[in-house]
């Protein structure tokens, strides 16, 4: 078979500076490792659902690209940028502080568990971060808030705080106080897991507007696989710290080749 020029396995090609890559990232909690080696890049603007088993070291993968885990070993590069540290002759040389908090505004993460400032309402939940951390005035943040509120549907909840909002609400405010921080890379992590059923579609469906927009790369780490389908660019399937398969959507839940891939998504059917 004839290759394809520009495309080589299941990357594409599109001659574009990778946005992230991770190389050779292994990651231990004491005894126990749960990432064994991973090599992952990520386009600008690309959309990379992260599938897996529970304990398969998915959340530890996006928690690394936030800068709240460290790698045990390898690099993680952030639009060129070293994130983390590398190891130069053998030796560990750790990022500084001043480095991680300029990095880590780069990339915006949405937990399963909302973590809003219960003591601030909406606006003020949105607007803490642009003012305190990228020196925003409070006019010019509070625009950028009341924009993003508005996109995740919002806009008329601005004064309420957390405790009288619904669970899907919630979750719909730590999207725009992610976004609001114009983040290069956006990690989801499980979303919607902790929302009842009929909450879950009113979050998708943001997250689908987002993705729609295009600028921005994303990784969702999800169980919902319906969603990944629709939305993923890429799928990346990792069973027990490593990446099993990857490809596009069709390949991935259409023609699964390993025995891995097919017993996992047998749950799903
Ligand atoms: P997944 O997101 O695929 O469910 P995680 O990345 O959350 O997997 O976890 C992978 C493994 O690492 C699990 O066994 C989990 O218990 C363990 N783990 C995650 N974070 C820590 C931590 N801070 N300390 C010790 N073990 C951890």
């Amino acid at each position: 078979m004839s290759k394809v020029p520009g495309q080589e396995g299941n990357r594409i090609d599109t001659g574009t500076k990778p946005i992230v890559k991770y190389t050779g990232v292994t990651k231990s909690f004491g005894d126990l490792q749960v990432l064994k080696g991973i090599d992952l890049e990520m386009q600008p603007g690309e959309k990379v659902a992260v599938i897996g088993p529970s304990g398969s070291g998915k959340t530890t993968l996006g928690r690394m690209l936030m800068t709240l885990e460290e790698p045990t070993e390898g690099t993680i590069e952030l639009d060129g940028e070293l994130l983390w540290h590398t190891h130069e002759k053998g030796e560990l040389v750790r990022a500084g502080e001043k480095h991680l908090h300029r990095m880590r505004s780069n990339v915006g993460m949405i937990f399963q568990h909302f973590n809003l400032f219960p003591h601030m309402n909406v606006l003020r939940n949105v607007t803490e971060a642009p003012r305190k951390v990228l020196g925003l005035s409070k006019e010019e943040a509070e625009e950028r808030a009341v924009s993003m509120l508005g996109k995740v549907g919002l806009a008329d909840k601005l004064k309420m705080y957390p405790s009288n909002l619904s669970g899907g609400q919630k979750q719909r405010v730590a999207i725009a106080r992610a976004l609001v921080m114009r983040p290069k890379v956006m990690v989801f992590d499980e979303v919607t897991s902790a929302l009842d059923p009929e909450l879950v579609g009113e979050v998708l469906e943001v997250i689908r507007e987002i993705a729609e927009e295009g600028e921005m790369a994303m990784m969702l780490i999800t169980h919902e696989m319906d969603f990944a389908k629709e939305i993923a660019d890429r799928v990346i399937f990792g069973a027990e710290g490593r990446i099993v398969e990857q490809g596009t959507p069709e390949e991935i839940f259409d023609n699964p080749k390993s025995d891995r891939l097919q017993s996992f998504l047998q749950r799903f059917r």
